[in-house]
């Protein structure tokens, strides 16, 4: 404990670590054994595979300074060795059997407030998907999106860039500098879309019977193996960071590009056959939440090609981060559970995305019928909007997640992004000054 608290404490706050020019150190071999002299790197590289390793990026170097004290510390030696057998246990306890299993368990309920465990086959499930995703996304995707769905997503994708496009010609804090380099960023995003061209070849893994233990390190063996044999070679432009069935989507700023897994073109969030409406208000916020990200607090520091890089001027960032600050302030007002409000400053980057990806989803809907929609359709788009994030929530787990992570909860994400929305309150016939319809929006994108 008494570990796990000082590597807790020399680690960067979450807010800080949101910050890309934060995380940014570039170094070689020696400078890493500055930053940690009595740990040994060349055993550490040679051991893992990568003897040959000289470029690094230290994420965090005061976390490694702080570790090489506690290593170096004298008569620590038997508390590191007792740490690391904690760890490797710890991280292997779903399948070293059931008192593993169920004492793992007692520190989830304890955080999230959970009463029972995932059935087996959830949990069978969820393990096959992390160690074989691929694999298991090849049949999954098979039974579920196709090339109907593919094609539909991705007229989908076009209309909400259309949409972001004609709306930075509204954004009046920018300059036409930025607004032509956004244009270009916009036009250089890489859309993917379900799943890979190029399935993982998985062959060299060897899965068995006999062991759970075995096949979980097995997978983590290729995984690592694959990762490392990456070093040097060009970026693979092709390969997806979450598999096929994972429910969710990504914007990625070093590579410029949207993805969307083929878990997330499914209802709530997408049906062929769905009224467009319920598609738009769904998959297609979606879209534009993620097409957001590549113009929100983060994403809006690496350019088209993916380069942390200032493309803008002071003056447009300085604007920007005004506009930025009345969403972190809006959000800091929010209510998670209890005495717990959200952090304003952690959640920002999904906040903008959230608000944005909003409006893109109705422009591009609006722009597909002409410009105009009847009352009754813009309502139903936003009964579909708040249907996704649809959830039962323990108050243990909303604490957590107002503490620890970047999205807001599930109903400021979506009370947050319709009361910045002027067509919310229309079409619902808010008076001003509701809850829904402030007197005093945030507005970024
Ligand atoms: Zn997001």
């Amino acid at each position: 404990m008494a570990m796990e608290t000082a590597l807790a404490r020399a680690s960067m706050d979450k807010v800080d670590r949101r910050d890309p020019k934060k995380v940014y150190h570039l170094t070689d071999r020696a400078g890493l054994k500055r930053t940690a002299p009595h740990f040994h790197w060349d055993t550490y590289f040679t051991e893992v595979g990568a003897p040959g390793v000289q470029t690094i990026n230290v994420l965090v170097p005061g976390f490694f300074t702080a570790m090489d004290r506690l290593i170096s510390q004298p008569g620590k030696l038997n508390d590191v060795k007792t740490y690391l057998r904690w760890k490797t246990v710890e991280a292997a306890a779903q399948t070293l059997g059931k008192a593993f299993v169920e004492e793992s368990f007692r520190l989830t309920k304890a955080l999230t407030g959970a009463k029972a465990i995932l059935p087996r086959w959830k949990r069978c499930a969820q393990m096959t998907d992390q160690a074989l995703g691929e694999a298991l996304g090849r049949s999954f995707v098979i039974t579920t999106i196709g090339d109907e769905g593919k094609a539909i997503a991705k007229d989908m994708i076009e209309g909400i860039e259309g949409a972001f496009e004609r709306n930075l010609a509204r954004v009046d804090w920018m300059d036409d500098a930025a607004r032509a380099a956004s244009k270009e960023k916009l036009r250089k995003i890489n859309n993917k879309v379900g799943y890979p061209d190029r399935w993982r070849d998985y062959s060299t893994m060897s899965i068995g019977k006999e062991s759970l233990l075995a096949n979980v390190a097995e997978a983590a063996r290729f995984e690592t193996q694959r990762d490392l044999d990456k070093i040097g070679k060009p970026v693979d432009r092709n390969e997806f960071g979450m598999t096929p069935p994972t429910v969710n989507a990504y914007y990625n700023p070093s590579m410029n590009e949207m993805v969307f897994l083929a878990g997330i073109m499914q209802a709530p969030f997408f049906k062929t056959d769905a009224p467009e409406e319920a598609n738009y208000g769904g998959l297609g916020m979606v879209m534009g939440h993620e097409l957001t990200h590549g113009f929100d607090d983060q994403g809006r520091q690496f350019d088209g090609n993916g380069n942390l890089n200032e493309w803008w001027s002071s003056g447009v960032s300085d604007a920007f981060k005004e506009r930025a600050e009345c969403v972190a302030k809006q959000y800091d007002g929010y209510i998670a559970v209890d005495d717990v409000k959200l952090n304003g400053h952690l959640t920002l980057g999904e906040n903008i995305a959230d608000i944005g990806g909003l409006k893109l989803a109705l422009a591009a809907l609006r722009q597909k019928h002409g410009g105009q929609l009847d009352a009754k359709t813009e309502q139903d788009f936003f009964v579909a909007f708040a249907q996704g994030w649809c959830t039962n929530q323990r108050p243990e787990s909303a604490r957590l997640q107002a503490q620890t992570n970047p999205h807001s909860t599930s109903q400021w994400r979506v009370n947050g992004p319709v009361s910045d929305n002027p067509d919310f309150a229309k079409a619902f016939s808010c008076q001003a000054g509701a809850p829904m319809a402030p007197q005093n929006r945030c507005t970024v994108w």
